[in-house]
């Protein structure tokens, strides 16, 4: 960075640390006084422990605007190794950013000042408040989301598709504990690690941390997505997550190159979702999904309860609005994922998802530029299937 960088803190510009008092990694044991240690945003936190004691400032390095593994650093030294001092993150970064910096535990941004001078002051004092709409700002819904849980609770009283629902009326953190010991040793979560998908993981995680949670790890996710997932699996306590991965001897066969995502993507999907995911969820009996009813129109009467099919279905957030969600996860203080402040509102496999711009559907980003739609899981009349034109989100 030049000598004419900005350091944002509490919305307003500041002088920086002096560039000569900021010292690396590989250098700072070497410096008797050295108080300003600089790391790059995937180092390892056992690499910076050692200098913690000595640190009052850490400032860690985003090379891009692109590149969202600072944010995890942020948070992991904040709470894994409870460092109190003042932490800056450095780097292209833009108010959103600034923002989600915020929430994972920075004090503040060291940009650019050409960069900073891009956006008007306010810009970056609004962003000081402006965390929940960008988050919210991911839930252009379809048919309009309830405005609380109370709300739709008060309406779903009413609804007569929802007579014959066991758990209706029951919390979501009730439903899921029910549900957990009604078919305990037969029920999983099935992650996407998606941008709300930390709502049921932290609910599991008070309920039995041991219940099975498994995620597809189609060798193709954006490596913050992989992060978030160490980070959650750690920070929750998680003892029994899964990793589902293609057969080896099949992605040899099919995909050698890498590359059939570009020239087949529903044969891709088959060969790194479905075929896996299907392999093992057929063991158990029951699942636990983050499906809601305000997503789609297929979903406006959906039970928290459903016992029909091959496998039972636990919805416990079947009544939750986005508001809902967005307040959980700020009044856990749970971390979003690292996408979401770059503009990433629905997130799967790295060469299928781009950014979606302000007012587009979430799920605008995905296989932005082919009339693929899906990822070809779904669960139909108590089967796995693919149904590659047909538009829903069945499953996670
Ligand atoms: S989302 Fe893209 S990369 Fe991922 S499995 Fe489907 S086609 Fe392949």
């Amino acid at each position: 960075m030049s000598d004419t960088d900005i350091l944002i803190s509490g919305g307003q510009p500041l002088a920086p640390p002096e560039d000569s008092n900021i010292i690396s990694l590989e250098d700072f044991a070497g410096h008797n006084s050295a108080e300003v240690l600089r790391v790059d945003g995937d180092t390892e936190l056992a690499e910076i422990v050692p200098h913690l004691e000595k640190a009052k400032t850490i400032i860690v390095k985003f090379p891009a605007f692109t590149d969202g593994r600072g944010f995890s650093l942020g948070r992991i030294l904040r709470q894994r190794a409870g460092f109190k001092g003042e932490l800056i993150a450095e780097g292209p970064l833009i108010p959103d950013q600034y923002a989600y910096a915020i929430q994972c535990g920075y004090s503040a941004v060291k940009l650019d000042s050409i960069l900073y001078e891009r956006h008007s002051e306010s810009h970056w004092f609004k962003a000081l408040s402006a965390f929940g709409l960008t988050y919210q700002r991911g839930y252009a819904v379809h048919s309009g989301p309830a405005t609380s849980i109370l709300d739709a609770r008060k309406t779903g009283f009413r609804d007569a598709e929802t007579q014959d629902d066991p758990f209706h009326g029951l919390s979501a953190e009730m439903a899921l504990k029910k549900a957990c010991e009604a078919y305990e040793g037969q029920i999983v979560l099935a992650s996407s690690l998606g941008v709300d998908s930390v709502v049921l993981l932290h609910m599991v995680s008070k309920i039995d941390p041991n219940l099975p949670v498994i995620f597809l790890d189609t060798g193709k996710h954006f490596r913050e997505t992989l992060a978030y997932r160490d980070l959650l699996i750690e920070d929750l306590g998680l003892t029994n997550f899964q990793n589902i991965r293609p057969d080896p001897n099949e992605l040899q066969s099919e995909d050698p190159t890498g590359d059939l995502h570009k020239s087949a993507p529903d044969s891709c999907c088959d060969l790194r979702k479905v075929r896996p995911l299907d392999k093992v969820i057929r063991t158990f009996s029951a699942r636990i999904t983050g499906r809601k009813r305000y997503q789609t129109p297929q979903r406006a009467n959906m039970k928290m309860l459903e016992t029909g099919g091959d496998q039972i279905k636990v919805n416990p957030l079947a009544y939750w609005s986005a508001k809902d969600v967005t307040d959980y996860i700020r009044r856990h203080d749970l971390p979003p994922h690292p996408m979401l402040a770059l503009g990433y509102l629905s997130i799967g496999c790295q060469p299928c998802t781009t950014r979606v711009a302000a007012g587009e559907d979430p799920r605008a980003g995905r296989w932005r530029h082919s009339d693929k739609t899906e990822c070809g899981i779904h669960f139909i009349d108590g089967k796995w299937e693919q149904v590659p034109t047909k538009k829903s989100y069945e499953v996670f």
